[in-house]
């Protein structure tokens, strides 16, 4: 009884709360704007100067902060993968169903990819870029045995990371520090395996993200993306809808996103550089019963409590869920693999380059 009235109590709160959330992620207006890639250029959306979504160093200390603040609770009710479970179409799932889902994630990522589980070509250097607490780098590591440095924003996820891989004795193999994926504390060529995992969604320049994931790769070495898009424009569109762009900015605003863009935009993008192999797929129909499920878990007496014992960022984020599985139903988001590998050779120059073999 006590339990249903503080229920209905912390239902309130946060029916309240998202009142005020809606007219604090108020629809910003948009214009458009003309960027170029590589000399190639094409249309895209981009919010107007006063509502932009933040960038540079305000963009990467509300990131910082937002998963300093909401790690522990994601971690007490979904584990140490923070990304999305990928199901069957059409499959439901327990709790623990959806932990499996997000490890089949990684497998099928790396399926995806073609990385060999041989023991002469297997992966065994790789890094983790914005690797959250460590979920995907742990499981790398003992799958090949290989050495894997994770990256994040945050010092809290660094830390936890730190503390879980050696708990699970793992520290001589896999190891963590805060740095930015845009400017990556690593030689050219280091890795045989490029791993994001929901991280490029949080990239404010993804030129300068996908040309740093090829840097730090070895020649031969495969990259795996795997990050939320806004759907691939028409030939007959130069910019998203207005109500697409609304619901894109306010999904922005809860969760430290700069501007969206499409996998298209990656393709080309990647293909503007020395990779080679670039793959794309859709995997929307795939995740599809993950928000719903994250939902759920919010609304039990463990998400709701922690949820209001953690704080405003995390509270927004929870508040934005729907808007997530808004954006999948009518089609606008779009959940995106993309893969390619870097050329054999070392150095490539612009007259070397070659046309990008798109699948
Ligand atoms: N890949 C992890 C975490 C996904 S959450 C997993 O699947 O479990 C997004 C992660 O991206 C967070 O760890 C965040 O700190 C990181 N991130 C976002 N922007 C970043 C940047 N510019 N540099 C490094 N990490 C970044």
């Amino acid at each position: 009884m006590q339990a249903g009235a503080a229920i209905i109590f912390l239902m309130s709160a946060l029916f309240l709360t998202s009142q005020v959330a809606s007219l604090v992620l108020r629809p910003a207006p948009f214009l458009r704007r003309r960027i170029s890639v590589e000399g190639k250029s094409r249309l895209s959306f981009r919010p107007m100067a006063a509502a932009e979504p933040a960038s540079g160093d305000g963009l990467k200390k509300g990131i910082a902060e937002f998963y300093d603040e909401s790690s522990g609770i994601w971690e007490n009710i979904w584990g140490d993968h923070m990304h999305h479970g990928f199901y069957e179409a059409d499959s439901s799932a327990t709790l623990a169903g959806h932990r499996d889902a997000q490890v089949r994630m990684v497998e099928e990522a790396l399926h995806f990819a073609g990385v060999s589980d041989d023991p002469l070509k297997k992966p065994m250097r790789i890094v983790d870029v914005g690797c959250g607490i460590g979920g995907s780098s742990r499981y790398l590591a003992k799958k090949y045995g290989a050495q894997v440095q994770g990256i994040t924003l945050s010092p809290v996820q660094a830390k936890r990371a730190q503390d879980l891989t050696m708990a699970a004795e793992l520290a001589d193999k896999v190891s963590f520090q805060v740095a930015d994926a845009l400017d990556q504390p690593f030689p050219d060529g280091q890795f045989n395996l490029v791993w994001s995992m929901e991280s490029g969604e949080h990239m404010p320049d993804k030129e300068k993200f996908v040309r740093e994931l090829a840097r730090v790769a070895a020649p031969g070495g495969i990259i795996i993306i795997v990050t939320w898009c806004h759907r691939d424009l028409l030939p007959s569109e130069e910019e998203l809808k207005p109500d697409e762009i609304n619901l894109l900015n306010k999904i922005c605003k809860a969760y430290y996103l700069p501007k969206w863009c499409s996998a298209a935009d990656y393709v080309h993008i990647a293909g503007s550089l020395p990779l080679q192999d670039i793959k794309r797929a859709d995997w929307s129909d795939n995740v599809a019963p993950f928000w719903p499920a994250v939902i759920k878990s919010a609304l039990t007496w463990n998400g709701l409590t922690s949820l209001l014992r953690s704080g405003w960022k995390t509270i927004k984020g929870a508040l934005v869920m729907p808007l997530m599985s808004n954006g999948y139903k009518k089609g606008l988001i779009k959940f995106t693999i993309i893969t390619c590998r870097h050329l054999r050779q070392t150095h490539t120059t612009h007259t070397q380059r070659l046309e990008p073999k798109i699948s």
